[in-house]
């Protein structure tokens, strides 16, 4: 049976409505998708307030990984409202806290004492581990990349790549932040998608070469604080680190003193397949930037590591009036049992080896499908105008999202050049659901490329 139900035109007239009184209230900086108001939501679909209902392959940018309102995520924090909403850990601190913070460093990656810091939202996670490198190590230089994305709070936002839309406008940003290439492997190998891969190692070598000089030329090893890296870009277009780039930057770090930091905001909670990303590179991260996935669609965040690096921060060197509710706790509790008690990660691979055929099938049958990329179910396509040039695709993206939702898909688009459709699908929807959704979104590539095999 399908799910998808289409019943009024897109938007239909009482998102119409509800879109004009969005515009005359609210600013129009909060960027919106799709046109269409959301009523409610269970596993892999939302209803809107027109009672149409949608497949959702955007999971709120990544973040209701168990499913939309999976009831024992519900019956947790209801449980949890019927206590208490907040007394605010800074002044009555509470259990749930203590038992996140349990978890995270049970399943963390490294063999070695780890605490847990919580806060809101992924940007502010980003903040306090920044906060917690410099204090750690005494020094101040931070390393990001190019193509990635932390956040939109100033440190967050001056260590994100991308200036339009992100950060056009804001400056001035923060000092001591130095940026390295990030070897993105469709854009710097010689070959096009199919056969890139031979080329990975001296594409990761030539990288590290640039990494290692925006070091020792511009900064100084001995001034650098922290290196901060996306296991996947998310904003900047779903482009996995190579792995054996990964390696380089750990043992770099390690011999340097640096703290590795690994934001898996967006790749955490079986997103790629693991329960976190670091696991398919074998690294261990000295700092763990999380959040999203975290808690299930509550605001929650964390900084989970090498307790000597989180205990650097002096007594009330860090917190936030809501930092780590007790209410998003509880979700979170709940969907970290989630992941213990069932075969939820199996369930995540088992999408994501589905869509990875569907998506390598695409990049043989359509022109414009440049690359298919990504890790377990965090994948996308990079579109372009020409194979060989590689010339970005870029209107091709916001055309095959709005003829999507109009035919009951929700899919969102990333990367540096606009050109990347990615796939952000709940990890509980069905396979049916997964095909009925690609079918619609296939059809939107087809539009504007008929089937065409190439040889
Ligand atoms: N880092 C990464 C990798 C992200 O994907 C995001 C959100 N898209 C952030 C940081 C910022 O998280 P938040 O929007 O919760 O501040």
């Amino acid at each position: 049976m399908s799910s998808i139900q289409i019943r009024t035109e897109i938007p239909g007239p009482i998102s119409q409505e509800l879109m004009a009184r969005r515009k005359k209230a609210v600013p129009q900086g909060p960027f919106h998708v799709s046109p269409i108001f959301a009523e409610r939501a269970e596993g892999a679909l939302i209803h809107d307030v027109d009672g149409n209902t949608f497949i959702d392959f955007a999971s709120g940018i990544g973040v209701t990984n168990s499913g939309h309102n999976h009831p024992q995520i519900v019956a947790a924090t209801k449980a949890q409202l019927e206590k208490y909403i907040h007394t605010s850990f800074n002044v009555v601190p509470y259990e749930p806290y203590v038992a996140v913070a349990e978890k995270l460093n049970a399943l963390a990656p490294g063999n070695f004492e780890k605490k847990t810091f919580l806060a809101n939202s992924g940007a502010e996670a980003v903040e306090n581990a920044i906060k917690f490198a410099r204090s750690h190590t005494k020094k101040q230089a931070i390393v990001c990349f190019d193509h990635a994305y932390h956040g939109r709070t100033y440190m967050a936002m001056t260590l994100t790549a991308k200036s339009v839309p992100y950060k056009h406008g804001f400056a001035p940003f923060n000092p001591e932040v130095y940026r390295a290439p990030f070897p993105y492997l469709y854009r710097w190998a010689s070959g096009n998608s199919q056969d890139y891969d031979g080329d990975e190692l001296n594409v990761c070598k030539e990288a590290f070469r640039a990494f290692k000089d925006v070091i020792e030329c511009q900064i100084g090893a001995d001034q650098v604080a922290g290196v901060i890296i996306e296991p996947v870009c998310g904003e900047g277009g779903f482009i996995p680190v190579p792995k054996p780039f990964m390696k380089l930057l750990e043992n770099y770090c390690k011999e340097h003193h640096i703290v590795f930091m690994l934001d898996e905001i967006q790749t955490g909670f079986g997103r790629t397949g693991n329960f976190f990303a670091a696991q398919h590179y074998g690294v261990e991260p000295d700092l763990l930037i999380l959040a999203k996935g975290l808690a299930g669609g509550m605001p929650l965040s964390a900084v989970t590591g090498r307790a000597d690096i989180l205990e650097s921060a002096g007594v009330g060197g860090v917190g936030g009036t809501y930092c780590g509710n007790p209410v998003a706790c509880a979700a979170s509790l709940a969907v970290l049992d989630l992941y213990e008690s069932t075969d939820a990660m199996e369930h995540c691979r088992m999408l994501g080896r589905e869509l990875s055929q569907r998506l390598e099938r695409w990049s043989r049958e359509y022109e414009i499908v440049g690359d298919h990329r990504g890790l377990g179910p965090m994948r996308a396509v990079e579109l372009v105008k020409n194979r060989s040039t590689k010339e970005p695709y870029k209107e091709a993206v916001g055309k095959i999202i709005k003829r999507s939702y109009e035919n009951g898909v929700i899919c969102i688009g990333a990367g540096t050049y606009g050109n990347v459709l990615r796939f952000l699908i709940p990890l509980t929807a069905t396979p049916e659901q997964l095909h009925e959704g690609l079918d619609v979104v296939e059809a939107g590539i087809e539009s504007l490329c008929p089937m065409q095999a190439i040889k």
